[in-house]
């Protein structure tokens, strides 16, 4: 059932806090951040030596321009506690990247950084309408993926009901849905779509169950995503963004203007930049995301690049709030596909799946090497009513499906109809891409 939009705030003070006072706020902050780490992180400190930058060259945000900056590798490399600046004694938690990409990462917390990322998803649920009445189901895992946790702190901070249920056994999430009359659902978009499908196949109609809102994020998802999820189940679907390295989910959250991010710049410091040259782009050119974290002292980041692609659009919302606001992210750096030369995201085929009617919203895009040249072949879901023995019918929907692929990425692919529930499910992130280029076979 959808709420009525009315924007609560969680904290008005940080959230809508005015511009130069935001700046200065955030200098300051940043300053403390850079001397700390400077002076207990030795691979910082090298490298800000090696830059011949100084902690005291930092006095404002636009100083932050002279500082190096950090990548996932270093997380690797200084596994686990070498980019601790705390003393080990004050890490009360450990999280991991859930690893979509590489090797397992790690980061940790003091009781403070826990709070502070409590308050960030708590703000997040405030603005979806979550509060003391609502009850919320948790279908994010739980464990060292911070989904499933940092939903439930969040929840949690603002008073609600939690229902912990982790991700998976869809059947008993439905059941509770329904029975406990959950209000508010945190999962991945994916996974709410899975389930907000298998709820209408059951012959549940939106109006027994009482969810009005949801969080979904840990994931890129589309706007075409959005309008089928709330058509499905009649509420608020938001987007909330995280990442393990600075903080887990709620560093940035949709408001229900639905237009954009806000970023909670009390504790980050948002940067776009050009991934080649490194350069700070301006407001609406979409570049690689970077962050500062200018409040955590267990490991605390520094210009930590992020790989996620997105823009940044600064000004006051029509929320009230006045924090910075991202774009949905439109592809990782390192999830893009390199198709002849053509930078592909999942995301420009889900959006175009999404205007065929026949198509679910289930696919995958597999990649091989023919020849020395890149094949894509992009497998796609039809819906239950489409009749995969009309082959005319078929055939027009795979050229329909190719041409507007091509229309938007420019390169031609092989399209594969695939009958319903044929492409495997994830409770957790979708798998969307199997390259097969680099497998050495
Ligand atoms: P990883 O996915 O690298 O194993 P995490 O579990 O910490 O590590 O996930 C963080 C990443 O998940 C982000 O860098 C981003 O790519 C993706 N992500 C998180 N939230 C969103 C969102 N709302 N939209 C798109 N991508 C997201
Ligand atoms: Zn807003």
């Amino acid at each position: 059932m959808r709420q009525k939009k009315i924007h609560y705030i969680y904290n008005k003070e940080m959230e809508c806090m005015d511009f130069d006072e935001r700046k200065k706020l955030q200098g300051e902050r940043l300053r403390k951040t850079v001397a700390l780490e400077y002076a207990n992180v030795p691979m910082y400190r090298q490298r800000m030596d090696a830059a011949g930058v100084k902690p005291e060259d930092i006095q404002s945000v636009e100083d932050i321009v002279k500082l190096p900056f950090m990548e996932k590798t270093d997380l690797r490399d200084e596994f686990p506690y070498g980019l601790l600046a705390a003393d080990k004694h004050d890490i009360v938690r450990i999280q991991g990247s859930s690893g979509t990409t590489g090797k397992p990462i790690v980061s940790g917390y003091t009781k403070e950084d826990v709070d502070i990322w409590t308050e960030m998803v708590a703000r997040a649920i405030t603005a979806a309408g979550g509060g003391p009445d609502d009850i919320v189901q948790v279908a994010y895992g739980y464990g060292l993926f911070t989904g499933g946790l940092g939903a439930h702190q969040g929840a949690t901070k603002v008073g609600a009901m939690v229902v912990p249920m982790s991700s998976g056994n869809t059947q008993r999430q439905i059941m509770m849905l329904k029975e406990m009359g959950v209000t508010m659902l945190c999962c991945t978009p994916s996974y709410a779509t899975y389930l907000a499908e298998t709820i209408r196949e059951m012959g549940i109609q939106p109006e027994e169950l009482k969810i009005k809102s949801g969080c979904f994020g840990a994931e890129p998802w589309t706007e075409e995503m959005r309008q089928h999820l709330e058509s499905l189940l009649d509420f608020d679907a938001l987007d909330i963004y995280g990442l393990t390295e600075i903080a887990g989910p709620g560093v940035a959250f949709e408001c229900l203007e639905k237009q954009g991010m806000h970023i909670n710049e009390d504790h980050v410091i948002a940067e776009i930049i050009d991934p080649v040259t490194g350069e700070q782009l301006p407001d609406g050119t979409p570049g690689e995301l970077v962050f500062t974290t200018i409040t955590k002292t267990g490991m605390p980041m520094i210009r930590y690049r992020t790989h996620d692609i997105c823009t940044l659009q600064h000004g006051t919302c029509g929320c009230g709030r006045t924090t910075v606001k991202m774009s949905r992210i439109t592809g990782r750096t390192d999830d893009m596909l390199v198709i002849r030369g053509v930078n592909v995201f999942p995301s420009q085929i889900e959006a175009v799946l999404l205007g065929i009617e026949e198509a679910s919203v289930h696919y995958m895009l597999v990649v091989d090497r023919v020849n020395s040249q890149d094949k894509l072949t992009v497998q796609v879901e039809l819906n239950e009513n489409v009749d995969m023995n009309d082959t005319e019918n078929m055939a027009r929907l795979s050229d329909l499906i190719k041409t507007r692929i091509k229309q938007v990425l420019l390169i031609s692919a092989r399209v594969e109809l695939l009958p319903p529930k044929s492409i495997p499910r994830s409770e957790g992130k979708a798998k969307r891409i199997t390259d097969n280029r680099n497998t050495g076979f």
